[in-house]
């Protein structure tokens, strides 16, 4: 392994914040269904989506927790989770990274580690959450290493980014 890669600044990489609307199916009897929408911020890295590398693009593709509409969304929390400071959600010291569509952190999700040491800030170690447990690890999506100035920079702009989130007005209902 080149180990040199992994401390160069060379190769640090770029988060980015990206306003994304997903739209979840909600049964609201046996025959009728209507579509929730969910707006988001997903996370770029380099320019990339590193959940398409897993999900694809299609609607397998879960939101992160930057989502306005959530119930008890506090914007300020999720940075100071991002940044390393907040306390993680799932027992063993993982993130929620990305999360079920119908936003139960209860329900399976991915998780990562958020460490924070002087300078930068490391995403690594993701896994399905799968019942309680993160048990199944998810090579694909590796290690990020981020310079803190940048970082909080872009988090420091996502207020103003929830903001541009496309408008969105449901079809109508579906009868099934
Ligand atoms: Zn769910």
């Amino acid at each position: 392994m080149d180990t040199k890669c992994m401390t160069s600044s060379a190769h640090r990489h770029k988060l980015a914040l990206q306003p994304s609307l997903m739209t979840m199916e909600t049964y609201v009897s046996q025959s009728r269904s209507w579509r929730v929408p969910i707006p988001f911020l997903d996370f770029l890295m380099d320019g990339k989506s590193p959940i398409e590398r897993v999900l694809g693009k299609g609607s397998d593709r879960l939101p992160t927790r930057l989502q306005p509409e959530w119930e008890h969304f506090s914007l300020d929390e999720q940075i100071d989770r991002l940044l390393g400071i907040g306390a993680a959600e799932y027992e063993d010291g993982r993130a929620a990274m990305y999360i079920c569509r119908c936003g139960d952190l209860d329900c399976f999700g991915i998780g990562a580690r958020i460490e924070r040491e002087a300078g930068t800030i490391t995403w690594s170690d993701w896994a399905w959450k799968d019942g309680f447990k993160l048990t199944d690890p998810i090579e694909e999506l590796g290690t990020f290493t981020f310079t803190l100035s940048e970082y909080e920079e872009v988090l420091a702009g996502a207020a103003r980014l929830l903001a541009a989130v496309p408008s969105w007005a449901p079809p109508k209902q579906k009868m099934l």
